[in-house]
């Protein structure tokens, strides 16, 4: 006599068909299908190369995916990755190491992020950007560079594609088509993570939505790669009670999901409280709630790229830093600190022509054109008149204007120090462009430890799930600070530890 080897999992799901606990159509689906070995859930930064290493493997993966298309945040991000010891900085003469690249990084933000996550990000970091170079990846020719936009590096260990994001994806397609068309990468689109499924404390399996229907689905393991919430805005007031209303650029599908699946079940959520949102943000659609990272950023985020021709104000008409600031980390702990994380650029007309735009890549008569539709930026031909517009009390503004005015004639500016005094605000029209501060990523997440299992309110892991990705939180790999890389890489890199890992057949247990 021959024993079915998927007899234990046929009982089981018989046994929670009896009980209800999945419905007839479920108990049909999963007799006449065969068992995953990995669900990984999400198929974007962290997802694709997480399903792509378990299927090289031979492991069946399943990926259920919200969107109708992958990706994720591939599509968006401006791709910058960080790596230390990498073929291509020896080939330049860079001398690095992850060693190197931990260290800068642990210093950038001050301690503050997960040192375990670190290293295992910081050592595998070669290994991911290695594997990408094997597979092509278009590098633009300039990288590995040391860039400003935060506090930097000390040594040059930023990559990045000619396509952004996009270039990663589009490295990482054919691999991933190719297991799909092999079997190995079972792709279910359109299908929402709506629950984890436990059997005696084992995450067993998820519950996905999908066409109004729900679907029970089982594997040995599950990976969550959902990404962050930053496009919740609900979930974002409830972890961030203090803080003002969500504005985000993020994309829309991050919208936590993962992270509610698995507090539901237990799990632990941390490090919302390291939060930084990112200076530039531009309502375009007041009231929208979002931000556009590529359509219109204010260059706002360190002065080294734009010196300024313009005065911040608050809400209440007051400058309230030198502008000039050259620190990100200050510029963003300064900005955050105004009434509703915003604050107006006031400039008169020349100023709008003359040198780098104060929106990124923004033509002068693009800024013209939208301050005469008036919804984030306005203009007016006394300052009097542009306050009535923005709601800024005219007197203080008056006042604001007059004082720097003043600071540019005697190239003096006593109340904050700025050495950027060319561009006098007189020459009408005046303007006032509204920018906020707004979220790229969220840096609260779900709690995984060293061996990236996402752990319980007493940092016991929860046995059959794991977590790679921005769920997993900003903060853990990059602390209460932004460090170059430090989202991408890790989630890259993550993915395809548990795609190592846990691909290897388990079918043992089926
Ligand atoms: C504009 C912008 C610029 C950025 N620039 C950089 C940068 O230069 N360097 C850097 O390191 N980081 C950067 N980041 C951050 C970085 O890109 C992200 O943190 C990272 O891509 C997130 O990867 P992920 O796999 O966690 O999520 P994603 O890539 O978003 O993938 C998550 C996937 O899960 C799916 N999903 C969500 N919920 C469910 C559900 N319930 N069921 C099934 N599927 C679900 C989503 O549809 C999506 O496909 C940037 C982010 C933005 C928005």
């Amino acid at each position: 006599m021959t024993t079915d080897p998927h007899t234990p999992r046929r009982q089981f799901i018989r046994q929670i068909g009896m009980l209800g606990l999945i419905s007839v159509s479920d108990v049909h689906h999963w007799l006449t299908t065969e068992p995953y070995n990995l669900i990984v859930v999400g198929a974007g930064t962290a997802g694709m190369p997480c399903a792509i290493t378990a299927a090289e493997q031979g492991a069946k993966v399943l990926v259920i995916e919200k969107s109708n298309t992958i990706g994720g945040t591939l599509h968006l991000s401006a791709g910058h990755m960080s790596a230390g010891g990498t073929r291509r900085q020896k080939a330049m003469g860079i001398d690095d190491s992850p060693e190197k690249h931990y260290h800068d990084v642990m210093r950038i933000c001050n301690n503050t992020a997960d040192p375990d996550l670190v290293r295992l990000a910081t050592q595998e970091a070669p290994h991911t950007i290695d594997w990408l170079e094997s597979l092509g990846f278009p590098f633009d020719p300039t990288t590995p560079k040391l860039v400003f936009g935060h506090v930097p590096y000390q040594i040059p260990r930023t990559y990045w594609g000619t396509e952004a994001a996009r270039s990663i994806f589009q490295t990482l397609l054919p691999l991933w088509e190719k297991y799909v068309q092999s079997g190995n990468i079972i792709l279910r689109l359109s299908h929402q993570l709506t629950d984890l499924l436990v059997k005696k404390g084992k995450v067993v399996g998820v519950r996905a939505r999908h066409q109004g229907k729900t679907i029970s689905f089982f594997a040995d393991n599950t990976v969550l790669c959902t990404g962050g919430y930053a496009s919740n805005p609900e979930f974002f007031a409830k972890v961030h009670p203090t803080r003002p209303r969500l504005l985000s650029t993020a994309a829309p599908t991050s919208t936590g999901d993962g992270i509610i699946a698995a507090q539901k079940i237990g799990a632990q959520f941390r490090w919302a409280e390291k939060h930084i949102s990112s200076l530039g943000g531009v309502e375009l659609e007041p009231g929208s709630g979002r931000t556009d990272y590529w359509k219109a950023w204010a260059m706002v985020f360190t002065a080294k790229y734009r010196p300024p021709r313009e005065i911040y104000v608050n809400a209440q008409g007051k400058r309230f830093m030198n502008e000039d600031e050259l620190d990100p980390d200050i510029r963003e702990r300064i900005i955050a600190q105004q009434p509703s994380e915003k604050f107006w650029l006031i400039f008169d007309d020349p100023s709008i022509d003359d040198g780098e735009s104060i929106i990124r890549g923004w033509k002068p008569e693009q800024i013209r054109q939208a301050a005469q539709e008036g919804k984030f930026i306005q203009q007016a031909n006394t300052i009097g008149e542009l306050a009535a517009k923005t709601g800024i009390p005219a007197d203080e503004l008056q006042k604001s204007v007059a004082a720097y005015n003043q600071a540019v004639a005697t190239k003096n500016d006593p109340e904050f120090g700025r050495t950027t005094l060319t561009h006098p605000i007189k020459q009408p029209p005046f303007y006032a462009l509204l920018s906020y501060t707004s979220s790229l990523i969220t840096f609260g997440g779900l709690h995984v430890n060293a061996e990236l299992q996402v752990v319980d309110a007493r940092n016991k892991p929860i046995e059959g799930l794991y977590a790679a990705g921005e769920v997993i939180g900003a903060a853990a790999t990059s602390g209460n600070a932004f460090c170059g890389g430090m989202l991408l890489t890790p989630a890259l890199s993550f993915g395809r530890i548990l795609g190592r890992k846990l691909g290897k057949k388990q079918l043992k247990n089926s």
